[in-house]
């Protein structure tokens, strides 16, 4: 653990990477607050959280932030975050990304505390430069349906810099890229869940496009240890954290056939408006600037994985 106790306050702490963080800095001997109004989160995330040192706030950060104890790290991680739950929420998710990242900058300026902005990949937008250097401006399409989470973390990203050198707060900008993992929601309409699902239920998997279409999935343990090394850093720039390691999607498919065992076969459904053709992380200022690379291959976290989606497919025929 770092010197001291510290106490951290995750926004979107019961969703699927602010849950991971929060149980990280517990497991440092940190106190973590936890601030989520539950709209993609889920109490399961955190129900494992209950003796240990961490406080639950139920509020929609869109909304004045109060936290009635100092703070040292504000990780602001609150949002829709997967395209079917930003199509279905795309006022909110506005909202979170400016007046969420808004309030949350507010608090860190008000007591001093480092904060970090959970940017995305999707800053990119549909990248006409392969790998994706931090360098690379993006190409996105504002008016389209993404264009409701590319523009709220675009804007996010701006006002964190504006914090920054206005007010001299300490920010850190994490451009989290694909990640996967235990604690998905397994409705969530992400690649990863949708397969492990129809696999596990012997349904066809849904292959969108000709599936061709290429992402980087990085296994969460390694996005988490990536988050922390960024936050301990002293990188105001940001910084991608994710697995330079580039599949099609139609090769995630069978990935996960593989590794379920299933006899389940591949569809092919049309493709979602704007969806990228490409995305790979260029890791290479992760790498410099606190020597950090992800060790899981897809194999290994496939397998770390099937376990939390096995249970989940157990739970939902036990509700059937
Ligand atoms: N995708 C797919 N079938 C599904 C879900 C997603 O082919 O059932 C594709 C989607 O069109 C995209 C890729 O998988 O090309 C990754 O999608 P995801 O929703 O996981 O996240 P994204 O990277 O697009 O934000």
């Amino acid at each position: 653990m770092s010197d001291s106790k510290q106490t951290i306050l995750i926004t979107g702490g019961a969703g699927f990477i602010g849950s991971h963080l929060a149980e990280l800095f517990l497991d440092e001997g940190h106190r973590v607050v936890v601030m989520d109004n539950l709209l993609t989160g889920s109490r399961s995330n955190i129900a494992r959280f209950a003796n240990r040192d961490y406080l639950f706030i139920d509020h929609d950060v869109t909304n004045y932030i109060v936290v009635d104890e100092p703070v040292d790290h504000i990780l602001h991680f609150a949002s829709p975050a997967s395209p079917v739950d930003y199509l279905k929420y795309p006022i909110q998710t506005m909202k979170v990304g400016a007046m969420g990242t808004h309030k949350a900058l507010g608090l860190a300026h008000a007591t001093g505390a480092r904060f970090m902005i959970a940017s995305t990949s999707e800053v990119y937008g549909d990248p006409q430069v392969n790998p994706q250097p931090e360098t690379y401006w993006g190409h996105v399409n504002p008016i389209g349906p993404r264009g409701v989470y590319d523009e709220a973390k675009r804007f996010a990203e701006a006002m964190t810099m504006a914090y920054h050198r206005t007010h001299g707060v300490d920010t850190r900008i994490a451009r989290i890229f694909n990640t996967y993992g235990p604690r998905m929601r397994i409705d969530d309409g992400r690649a990863v869940p949708n397969f492990m699902l129809q696999a596990l239920t012997g349904k066809p998997l849904t292959v969108y496009g000709d599936g061709s279409q290429t992402r980087s999935f990085c296994y969460v343990d390694d996005t988490v240890r990536g988050l922390v090394g960024l936050l301990r850093s002293d990188e105001h720039e940001p910084v991608n954290v994710g697995n330079p390691n580039e599949i099609t999607i139609k090769e995630i498919a069978e990935r996960v056939i593989e590794v379920t065992g299933s006899d389940s076969e591949v569809i092919y459904e049309d493709l979602p408006v704007d969806d990228p053709k490409v995305r790979r992380p260029d890791t290479e200022r992760a790498q410099a600037t606190f020597d950090w690379s992800p060790q899981i291959d897809l194999a290994e976290g496939l397998r770390r994985t099937l376990p939390w989606f096995q249970q989940q497919v157990a739970a939902l025929s036990a509700e059937a």
